[in-house]
């Protein structure tokens, strides 16, 4: 598993282009974009496309804190709640990613809402025994 970037590797004061930020933190390129899109601040107004140091160390922070409280075998993560859940009825969806890995899909037992888990396709067995799992895509297993 790839190394946690570390916030402190970037510079509050200044403002970064993508590809110094990448080489800053020691991710690739398309890394920073997937972070823009799920939420990084660019400033866009002008090229090149620059981000604050600022927002980059807090978009960081901010991720380390929600992915900390580790999972419990039996549980995927809430985006509502914003923490750890067992999914309702303990049943599942399992939706393929990417060749590797595999999105588990379940309802919050507390409120409702989408509860997700990113697991390696090795250990669906592992997971059929504790969940309910749906293959979707016929693809899963
Ligand atoms: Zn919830």
């Amino acid at each position: 598993m790839a190394k946690r970037p570390n916030p402190r590797a970037i510079k509050a004061a200044r403002t970064y282009t993508v590809e110094e930020a990448a080489v800053a933190l020691r991710v690739s390129i398309g890394t920073i974009r997937t972070w823009v899109k799920s939420g990084l601040p660019l400033m866009n107004s002008r090229r090149p496309f620059l981000i604050l140091g600022d927002a980059l160390r807090s978009f960081l922070e901010d991720r380390a804190k929600a992915s900390k409280a580790p999972l419990r075998e039996d549980q995927l993560y809430c985006f509502t709640c914003k923490t750890s859940r067992t999914p309702m009825g303990m049943m599942v969806d399992c939706i393929p990613q990417t060749v590797k890995t595999a999105r588990l899909l379940g309802l919050c037992d507390v409120c409702g809402g989408t509860c997700n888990r990113m697991i390696s396709r090795a250990k669906i067995d592992q997971f059929s025994e504790i969940f309910c799992v749906a293959f979707k895509e016929g693809q899963c297993a």
